[in-house]
C-alpha cells in the first residue's frame, strides 16, 4: 500500500490536510495548506507531482491530470475567458501553483450548520 517506505515524514498529504479542514469546521476557521497541492477539479495530490501542465481556471487549479480533458470540454462552453493563468514549460504544476498563492496559504472553511431536515 504505502510502497518503498523513504523515510520522509509526511506532514502534508490529503489526509493531514482533510483533518485541518474537518478541524477548521468545527471552528469555523482556516486550515492551513503547507506544501499541499491538490488538482481542484479530481482531487488529485499533486504535491510531489514533477509534472508540468495544468492551469488556473477561475479560482480552481487545474493540474495535469485533467487539463487535457477539462480544457476541450470548457473551449466547448467558451469559457476560455476564465483560464486565468498556465503553468509555464519546465515547471511542475505544484511549484506553480505554491509559487502563486505564496507562503503561508490556507483555506478558510466556511462553518457548515447543520440543520434537521436537510435540503433547502
Ligand atoms: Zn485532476
Amino acid at each position: 500500500m504505502s510502497g518503498n517506505a523513504h523515510g520522509g515524514e509526511g506532514v502534508t498529504g490529503r489526509d493531514e490536510f482533510r483533518r485541518a479542514v474537518d478541524a477548521a469546521m468545527l471552528s469555523g476557521g482556516t486550515a492551513p495548506l503547507g506544501d499541499l497541492v491538490l488538482c481542484d477539479f479530481c482531487d488529485e495530490d499533486l504535491t510531489r507531482d514533477p509534472r508540468t501542465g495544468g492551469f488556473m481556471f477561475g479560482s480552481k487549479a487545474v493540474g495535469p491530470c485533467c487539463s487535457a480533458g477539462s480544457l476541450a470540454r470548457i473551449k466547448g462552453y467558451g469559457e476560455e475567458w476564465n483560464i486565468r493563468g498556465r503553468c509555464p514549460d519546465g515547471v511542475s504544476f505544484a511549484d506553480w501553483v505554491r509559487g502563486m498563492r505564496g507562503p503561508g496559504a490556507a483555506v478558510k472553511v466556511t462553518r457548515i450548520s447543520f440543520r434537521p431536515g436537510g435540503a433547502s
